[in-house]
């Protein structure tokens, strides 16, 4: 007798990295372990999956069914990322294949053809001051609760996590570790100062690698040779095999926030993922998150406190100057009191900073004979002039980057270019301030102006890091990690730019961002000076910066949230509409509202104009819903929104905003 075998399938449900929200039913010859990488073909294109870890669908027929074209010679994603995934798409509400491609999956496709080998890590660590090698005993001794490093700039927090990590290292031959920074550009600065204290350069995770490196460094993570992996928010999303410790650096960055795509705040995605892993997290900071200290104080996260600067090194003295009393002469930006303390300083041989967080010359420009104010076309926003002389100026909108010479004729009266006039100052105009207090000659102080307009050469670094500049003129990138040990004097321009506005944060991201730029002054033997030009000197965060009382803003801080029951007591999300006709987004977001969930528990404000209105040529109104911690806002969320369509107009759901414009 003959019996036909039938070739056996077996049925897979196979997550694809595209913008959908599970995985799809393909067959394979061979049972597949979950995690496994498979290339499928999906919707014409060919892309590489994880086989993942849920029931087949049987309702499928066999004759639809299309087979997986191959499996990948890499180790299957380990469960705890798989869980992680699903858990960051439950709390974003974004489609579980966009959590899916923060992998990387494709970079397995290609192996690299020489065989990755493990770092051999010699590490020579300097010794600890006593407070310090209490704090690495106390972050060794925790491993279920996150804990949060706090320890003032220069207390030698960095120190202490290298002696965890190289601790973790010897532990366990296959142990991995995961250190998050904010910024691409603090990662040179710190691949250096690790690789000297290692004897081994760690394994980097961003997006400036060539497509080439990112193979090789995905496939070093997946196969386990790649130890110490240094990286930005998407470090996250790698396929560790035996994470062991994620130490997240500045961990109240407003930068973890990622803006696009997946909207995630990597400090709360690298807790959950520590979680799943059964990891050690540290969160290390001079200036912790309101949220994180709550958490502190409900006892979910541990603290481990570093109080004092290592060595002599002493806090710097905050004077602040009030413009109002004492304002600089007319068209200038720096008062009296700040010149002076600027030639006193380098007339010791020591360095300058000056931080105004705006690039270009000029904020605004107008004419003077009809008012008429240079608007960008595609945005609700003035368009910056860079550049001093009118004749070369261009004019730049930031929002959109769109740019333009400046006219030779006002658009709306058609006076001459010479009647039009630049307002405020951006760090083109303050450098021009500066330059124009020396004479020009080879006693001139040499200055430099870093903003994120040109690339800062690791060597620009080194050589202001050696002493080898005298004045320093620059936007935020200044403000962070960066360590100069002859820079005494600190200049914040305008200090009042941050407070107010749209952001809940613009008090507590003030103090930080100004506690640490003073931060950058004094760290060595010589102490130093951080003048705060204000209008405000009264303010109550401008108080706590001349005290160093980060407790009394993080007082006020709380009492402001607390009151309008905002994060972190409240929930927040915001729901942002846009699309070119704006009577078409404003009904779609009209309609959104009058739907919206019935509960006391839930407020929906607006919809209103989004502080930037207009976009790139797209017209944008927002709705803001704040719940109760009582709410489930991701269900609440999510029964309220899906299915809704409106033709012509996007909306964008971001759960837990931190950007408000
Ligand atoms: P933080 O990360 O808190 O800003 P760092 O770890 O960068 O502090 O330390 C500040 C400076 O002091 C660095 O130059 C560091 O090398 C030095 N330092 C800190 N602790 C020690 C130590 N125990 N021995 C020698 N140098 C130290
Ligand atoms: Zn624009």
């Amino acid at each position: 007798m003959n019996h036909a075998i039938k070739q056996a399938t077996t049925r897979l449900q196979v997550l694809v990295p595209a913008a959908i929200d599970g995985p799809f039913t393909y067959a394979s010859q061979v049972p597949l372990a979950a995690g496994s990488l498979v290339g499928v073909n999906f919707a014409n294109r060919h892309l590489v999956g994880a086989v993942w870890p849920v029931a087949a669908d049987m309702a499928v027929p066999e004759a639809k069914l299309k087979y997986v074209s191959n499996v990948l010679d890499v180790p299957p994603l380990p469960r705890e990322l798989m869980q992680f995934i699903d858990a960051v798409a439950s709390f974003t509400l974004a489609p579980l294949g966009a959590v899916l491609q923060l992998c990387g999956l494709a970079h397995a496709a290609k192996l690299v053809k020489r065989p990755l080998t493990a770092p051999d890590y010699q590490p020579t660590l300097p010794t600890l001051s006593p407070e310090q090698a209490k704090a690495a005993t106390a972050l060794a001794a925790q491993k279920t609760k996150p804990i949060l490093l706090d320890g003032v700039t220069g207390s030698g927090k960095t120190e202490v996590y290298f002696h965890v990590i190289a601790d973790a290292l010897a532990a366990a031959l296959d142990a991995q570790i995961l250190v998050l920074l904010p910024e691409i550009s603090l990662t040179h600065q710190w691949i250096e100062r690790f690789t000297k204290t290692f004897g081994g350069a760690p394994t980097v995770w961003h997006s400036h690698l060539t497509p080439a490196q990112r193979r090789k460094h995905w496939q070093a993570t997946a196969n386990g040779t790649a130890r110490v992996i240094v990286g930005a928010r998407s470090a996250l999303f790698l396929p560790f095999q035996n994470l062991q410790l994620i130490v997240v650096d500045e961990e109240h960055d407003p930068s973890f926030k990622q803006e696009d795509g997946v909207l995630y705040h990597a400090r709360d995605m690298a807790v959950m993922r520590a979680r799943f892993a059964q990891a050690a997290v540290i969160l290390s900071s001079a200036t912790p998150s309101l949220e994180t200290l709550l958490n502190v104080e409900s006892g979910k996260y541990i603290r481990v406190e570093l109080p004092q600067r290592f060595g002599v090194a002493e806090m710097p003295t905050v004077t602040l100057i009030d413009l109002l009393n004492e304002p600089p002469e007319r068209g200038e930006f720096l008062s009296p009191t700040a010149k002076q303390a600027m030639l006193q300083t380098l007339a010791r041989g020591e360095q300058v900073l000056l931080f105004l967080n705006r690039r270009g010359y000029a904020p605004l420009l107008l004419c003077r004979t009809c008012g008429h104010r240079f608007q960008c076309d595609n945005c609700s926003a003035w368009m910056v002039m860079h550049g001093k002389n009118i004749a070369h100026a261009t004019l730049q909108c930031h929002h959109c980057g769109t740019r333009k010479k400046v006219p030779d004729k006002c658009p709306s009266c058609e006076a001459e270019a010479e009647m039009f006039a630049a307002c405020g100052p951006g760090i083109e105009r303050v450098t021009e301030e500066v330059r124009n207090m020396f004479a020009l000659d080879e006693t001139a102080p040499r200055l430099v102006m870093l903003s994120s307009d040109e690339a800062v050469a690791p060597e620009q670094w080194s050589a202001i890091e050696r002493g080898e500049v005298d004045i320093i003129i620059g936007t935020q990138i200044i403000a962070k990690g960066h360590h100069f040990p002859r820079l005494t004097l600190v200049i914040v321009v305008d200090a009042d730019m941050g407070l107010g506005g749209a952001d809940l944060r613009a008090g507590e991201r003030t103090f930080q961002l100004l506690h640490q730029l003073g931060g950058r002054a004094g760290r060595a033997e010589i102490s130093g000076t951080v003048m705060i030009q204000t209008s405000q000197p009264q303010h109550p965060i401008m108080q706590a910066l001349k005290r160093h009382d980060r407790n009394a803003v993080m007082k006020l801080e709380r009492q402001l949230r607390q009151q309008g029951n905002w994060p972190p007591y409240g929930q927040l999300a915001s729901i942002l509409l846009d699309g070119v006709n704006e009577q078409n987004v404003l009904r779609a977001a009209q309609q959104l509202a009058r739907e919206a969930p019935h509960d006391p528990r839930i407020t929906v404000l607006g919809p209103a104009p989004a502080p930037l209105s207009k976009l790139r040529g797209q017209f944008r109104f927002r709705l803001l819903v704040k719940a109760d911690k009582t709410i489930h806002l991701q269900r609440t969320l999510s029964g309220w929104l899906t299915g809704k369509k409106f033709t012509g107009v996007r909306i964008k759901l971001d759960v837990n905003p931190y950007y408000f414009l």
